[in-house]
């Protein structure tokens, strides 16, 4: 029987000088000709395959990741503490606009099956929302969320279930601070998300900073509700039983129809990233990307310090100077966030990425950027803003994975697909999350929690385009509600962490 041989190892562009190992390599493993281990090496890990002076670059993707501490011999493992990290490329003098692809992969299907909207993208769930102005009012509406659940959403069976926004922000805070905008922006887009079907609740507590003027224009006693205004809350659970009813009655009218997916709105996302991120889900995710955009389809990607370090290659396919400078502001903006707070992007990489085998956030970043495809950058939008154009979107969130959902989500997503290396079993209430492996190792340990592998792309068993198609026609069937991702089969949902760079008092 012809089996075939599975690679060693992964090298990436042929500037490399480093190689990512598919598997554990031990010692005096001959990997490729000449090259020679000469120590056991990590899962993931990389390997020198060529002997780096001391102050040498170390490339990877083509790219420096960084400056050697100390001689490097061929065979070596590379790890995190033996590279010097770059200065971040400058913001200044990029070029926009030089390398505009038109050419994207066809995708099969062109249409998904959702819950139409005027004037603004269909949801791919049936939700109601509840949008909560203060944190003081999140225990009295759970308790009334619980019930309604129970005793109300039976009767109302094309409603697919009711969403407690429920954050951090709204009080004991700097509400007249500059950067407050981007939270209460954030609060006021999320009363307009898509999977609500149009329809408005807001739960407030009466005394706090965040008065629902400042997040929507539609106050009336039918959409408000404000708790200090009830006897007790023996009154105040009925009182939003009885509000929530009267939506859910109009929610239940709505039907999934056939629509184009210039309707649909998605966003893209890593956490736990590890070596194989880069070269297996993330580009698997930006060729599903691709097919998305090349469909009408609207694809937001994010997570500033992740893209920092990427930031040339991203702006030869800003469409324009208008895009290009908008992409720099936003780099600049959370260059200066960062140093206001004694940081930098190298605070980026956690423990865990490291033990996958990423040394710093320039290797971070070269994978993390792939999941964006090819497609050219139509618009920028700052935290939280709600996009004009369809197309690539580049939508400025923290990294963090709790902060860039629910930013996402605020921009108007309604799914996410999230990469992982190491694992995480993070989901969103308000918009199904799909989660793609690096590897078949996570796969194996996490059946039930992730939805599709990309790790046989490392393995040689499927290529990026396959993965890459598998993953569009999921994304399909999960918008379209044919299937559940894991995360929202075992109801998986994290707490809104909204981005607030503004001061608490
Ligand atoms: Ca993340």
């Amino acid at each position: 029987m012809d089996q075939k041989k599975k690679p060693l190892y992964i090298r990436v562009s042929p500037k490399d000088n480093v190689a990512i190992t598919v598997d554990e390599v031990k010692k005096g493993v001959e990997i490729m000709e000449g090259v020679v281990t000469s120590q056991d090496i990590p899962r993931a890990h990389k390997i020198a395959l060529e002997d780096i002076p001391k102050d040498g670059e170390i490339i990877r993707y083509g790219v420096v990741l960084g400056y050697a501490i100390d001689p490097i011999a061929k065979g070596d493992w590379i790890n995190e503490n033996m590279l010097r990290l770059p200065t971040p490329p400058g913001l200044d003098h990029l070029t926009f606009a030089t390398n505009i692809r038109t050419d994207l992969p066809d995708p099969p299907p062109y249409t998904f099956e959702g819950f139409k909207n005027e004037g603004t993208y269909a949801g791919t769930r049936n939700l109601l929302g509840i949008i909560t102005t203060v944190q003081c009012v999140a225990g009295v509406l759970n308790v009334a969320v619980e019930r309604i659940r129970r005793e109300l959403l039976p009767k109302y069976p094309n409603v697919d279930g009711v969403v407690p926004v429920n954050h951090a922000y709204g009080c004991g805070v700097a509400i007249n601070a500059p950067e407050a905008k981007v939270p209460i922006r954030a609060i006021a887009n999320l009363c307009k998300h898509p999977n609500f079907g149009g329809e408005l609740m807001i739960v407030g507590l009466g005394c706090e900073k965040l008065t629902p003027d400042r997040i929507t224009d539609r106050l009336s006693e039918e959409n408000v509700l404000i708790l200090q205004d009830y006897k007790g809350f023996e009154e105040m659970v009925p009182a939003i039983m009885r509000m929530a009813e009267k939506k859910l009655e109009r929610l239940n009218r709505r039907k999934r129809e056939v629509l184009p997916l210039s309707d649909l709105i998605i966003g893209m996302q890593c956490g736990g990233s590890d070596a194989f991120s880069g070269i297996t889900a993330n580009p698997a995710a930006g060729y599903a990307a691709d097919m998305l955009v090349k469909a009408g389809a609207t694809v937001l990607f994010s997570e500033v310090t992740e893209v920092r370090d990427g930031i040339e290659f991203l702006a030869h396919r800003a469409v324009n100077d208008q895009v290009g400078c908008a992409l720099a502001r936003e780099m600049r903006w959370y260059d200066n966030y960062l140093e206001a707070g004694g940081a930098d992007r190298s605070a980026n990489p956690t423990p865990g990425n490291k033990k996958g085998g990423l040394s710093n956030i320039v290797e971070k970043a070269m994978g993390s950027i792939a999941k964006s495809g090819t497609s050219p950058i139509v618009e920028v939008l700052s935290p939280g803003e709600r996009p004009t154009r369809h197309g690539l979107i580049y939508a400025a969130t923290p990294a963090s994975d709790i902060v860039c959902g629910p930013m996402q989500l605020a921009s108007g997503i309604t799914l996410q697909v999230f990469m992982t290396g190491r694992g995480t079993p993070y989901g969103l209430a308000a918009a199904p999350v799909v989660k793609v492996s690096s590897s078949t190792n996570l796969k194996e340990m996490w059946p039930d929690l992730i939805d599709i592998n990309a790790g046989t792309i490392a393995t040689g068993d499927a290529t990026i385009e396959e993965v890459g198609t598998e993953l569009y026609k999921f994304i399909l069937d999960v918008a379209s509600g044919r299937k559940q991702s894991f995360a929202e089969r075992w109801k998986l949902y994290n707490d809104l962490c909204i981005f607030n760079p503004a001061p608490i008092t």
